[in-house]
């Protein structure tokens, strides 16, 4: 009797063999049901064999083949493989991570069929020149059934009016639904918008003329219109029958984005995967994806594992965001993944930023990607923003703002144009103290201090959760004078409303946009400029088109500045360079202007000069002195648990272990995480790095096993390959 080697969601780095009954047939990629100890569990059957190291007396049996999905294809299962084996992750977790919750359950999958349209004969027979011209609704909707049957979801995309148009032309007798959503794969309609500038098409032909796999960097400035090339990329590979797959950072993925996507390719089924999807959707869109007739997926990070058995293509937009970096359980790169999908695949990728992340430029200075470059803005009024720097040395703030930065915000509100003041902390203060004896608000679980939230008179712990009433005097002295410490949106938003009472003013921070759907509302009311001034965190600096906003003020960058964070300046310029991008987008010049007491640090001299390479260079050169990334590579083991003793018990076995192994690798002492306690737990952990990847994991598959015999139950730990947070 044939063996199944199955992938089960346990945290144990083997696979676990099952007999096959007679009666049954098993292809890799199946799932099954199966005995596990006193359960029966899902799993996926990875590979077929004829025998088993174990006696055959003590393995059981496959109970049940759910054959009502198709196996997932082998391509995908060596992805999952690279992936257990790169991050060191169980490979039966990580199978099982990569799928969806529908497909993890051992009920049916039992997806609910969309209906879609396609015109009647006497449809077919109508000549729509003759059709009247304002029915414009209308006449789309019959343009693009003439091409191929088109989905709800394709149909809503069309216009708001769509739905009721539709249900016009079925009253007519035009068009008719039908339950088969097998509609032929459709013949491809592209809504051109522009010509594409000389820059925009040396990188669209650069990337077309590739055969095979090849990594791009699309470095373009904020406005060069990377998305233009992206676009006409992905119908070069529509065009051939081909799937492609976009990665952007999960705050990008809007319904705007999905609709403008559609609207370029209103005939290609697209699938977007987010985490806001409930399981019967993600199982729906990834199944389409999986039988090739959703042609564009668009997704975050969790995406990049979508079965594509047409894939051609693959862009990763705004390559440098963290969020494509799960931070635990299987702690990936999405987009590194995404780089050794197209290897694997044999296609082209394409990594575009208008900041790249420190890691890919490097790749594309020394040739192993290849650099494409936009260097202007792609609408010929727009212009890059002018960045000036206000030096706040000796500067009375009032409330953290200079009077530089109040008469450009009236200047503003006198010609009627926005304004947004962007600031990295939400609520009101980031902390209160005693001005008698010194007190913080410390959080009791964590080493962090609990942020003052005024509107609802609230500490909070932005770390745990912990929140608690202000106190109405001091718990360690008990004066009655407690004052608010630095500053928050909160405590902006307050403070300009005292001086422009008569501006509207909006905070858009997580705890302003924590409903559903208010951030859409708000978007809505920023469009229609019903707002003057916007006071925001980094939500505002993504992507997103303000055509009046023509001044972007930056209160208190400098913490990152010369944080214990390496990587914290690189993230700082991105989001400056971010936020920076959204002014003077339209016809309207822009003006930046940042508050720091470092106006010469090279950060801020490039930030002015638009000069990310300068940047980029500067950083490199520390980098590569202090030996940090992308010169090394690292890896992270934490561990934390709620007695200290344990956690650092633990941490020195680890450490004299990876002595003792004597590899080619630089082993750091345990330290205390950045934040050493956090919900009531003990934070420490141990770095290592090497001059290669490969004697790095060389390393790691010596010692993640020495690890795992470590007794370790009262403790939590990880190995974070490639950490980007320490
Ligand atoms: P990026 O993603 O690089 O910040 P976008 O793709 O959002 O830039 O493009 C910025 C603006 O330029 C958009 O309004 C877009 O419609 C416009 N645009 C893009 N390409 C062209 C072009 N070739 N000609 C004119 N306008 C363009
Ligand atoms: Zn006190
Ligand atoms: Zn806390």
């Amino acid at each position: 009797m044939p063996i199944v080697r199955v992938a089960l969601d346990v945290p144990l780095s083997t696979l676990f063999d099952y007999l096959v009954d007679a009666d049954l047939s098993v292809d890799i990629g199946q799932r099954v049901l199966v005995p596990f100890g006193r359960k029966h569990v899902v799993g996926i059957v990875m590979e077929v064999a004829e025998s088993s190291g174990l006696a055959v007396e003590r393995i059981k049996s496959v109970v049940q083949v759910l054959d009502d999905v198709p196996p997932l294809p082998c391509e995908l299962l060596t992805l999952l493989r690279f992936c257990s084996d790169y991050y060191h992750h169980p490979l039966g977790m990580t199978v099982m991570a990569a799928l969806p919750a529908r497909l993890r359950a051992q009920e049916p999958v039992a997806i609910k069929q969309e209906l879609s349209y396609a015109l009647t004969e006497q449809g077919h027979a109508l000549d729509l020149t003759e059709f009247p011209k304002r029915r414009v609704v209308q006449l789309r909707l019959l343009q693009a059934l003439q091409h191929a049957a088109l989905g709800g979801e394709q149909i809503r995309a069309l216009s708001p009016s769509a739905p009721a148009n539709l249900k016009a032309l079925i009253g007519a007798g035009w068009v008719e639904p039908s339950a088969t959503t097998e509609a032929a794969p459709a013949a491809h309609v592209f809504n051109e918008a522009h010509t594409l500038t000389q820059a925009q098409r040396q990188a669209v032909d650069a990337v077309a003329k590739t055969q095979g796999f090849r990594c791009f960097l699309l470095h373009g400035i904020t406005g060069s219109g990377k998305t233009e090339v992206y676009v006409h990329l992905m119908h070069q590979v529509l065009q051939r029958g081909g799937q492609v797959l976009l990665l952007v950072p999960e705050i990008n993925l809007t319904p705007q984005l999905e609709n403008y996507f559609r609207s370029r390719f209103p005939d290609a089924e697209l699938a977007s995967l987010h985490s806001g999807l409930n399981d019967g959707e993600r199982a729906r869109k990834w199944l389409r994806a999986q039988s090739g007739r959703a042609r564009i997926v668009l997704g975050t990070r969790l995406a990049v594992f979508t079965p594509l058995p047409q894939l051609g293509l693959i862009l990763v937009d705004e390559e440098h965001d963290s969020s494509f970096k799960q931070q635990d359980g299987l702690r990936y790169s999405a987009r590194d993944v995404a780089i050794f999908r197209a290897n694997q695949r044999g296609v082209p990728i394409v990594l575009g930023s208008a900041t790249p992340s420190l890691e890919s430029y490097y790749n594309a200075q020394s040739g192993r990607y290849q650099l494409l470059k936009l260097t202007q803005r792609a609408a010929e009024q727009a212009q890059l923003p002018q960045v000036r720097c206000i030096n706040t040395n000796n500067m009375p703030l009032q409330e953290g703002i200079s009077p530089a930065m109040l008469t450009a915000l009236d200047e503003r509100l006198q010609r009627k144009e926005q304004s947004l003041i962007f600031i990295n902390r939400r609520g009101y203060a980031p902390v209160l103290m005693c001005t008698a004896c010194g007190w913080l608000s410390g959080c009791s679980n964590c080493a962090g201090k609990l942020v003052l939230h005024l509107k609802d008179r609230r500490l909070r712990c932005h770390h745990c959760g912990h929140q608690e009433r202000v106190p109405h005097a001091c718990p360690g002295c008990g004066n009655t004078d407690l004052q608010p410490v630095g500053i928050g949106t909160q405590r902006v938003e307050e403070a300009l409303q005292a001086y422009f009472p008569e501006a509207r003013i909006m905070r858009v921070d997580r705890d302003s946009t924590r409903n559903k759907g208010s951030w859409i509302a708000m978007r809505k009311q920023i469009e229609d400029e019903a707002v003057d001034i916007l006071v925001g965190t980094q939500i505002l600096a993504k992507g997103h088109d303000f055509p009046s906003l023509t001044l972007v003020g930056v209160l208190n960058p400098d913490g990152a500045l010369y944080s214990a964070d390496f990587r914290a300046s690189e993230k700082l310029f991105a989001q400056l360079a971010q936020v920076a991008g959204r002014a003077g987008r339209a016809d309207k010049p822009g003006e930046v202007l940042v508050q720091t007491a470092f106006p010469d640090h090279p950060l801020f001299r490039a930030l002015r000069a638009h000069d990310y390479g300068a940047w980029a260079q500067t950083l490199l050169a520390e980098r590569e002195q202090a030996g940090f990334p992308p010169f090394v590579f690292q890896v992270l083991l934490r561990a934390e648990g709620k007695q200290e003793g344990e956690v650092y018990a633990f941490m020195k076995r680890a450490r004299e272990a990876a002595m003792t192994l004597s590899m080619p690798v630089e082993i750091y002492g345990v330290v205390a995480a950045a934040m050493p306690k956090r919900a009531n737990h003990i934070r420490a952990q141990l770095l290592v790095q090497s001059t290669t990847r490969k004697s790095l994991q060389q390393f790691l598959r010596s010692w993640h096993p020495l690890l795992e015999q470590f007794p370790a139950q009262r403790i939590r730990w990880s190995l974070d390959i490639d950490p980007l947070e320490f």
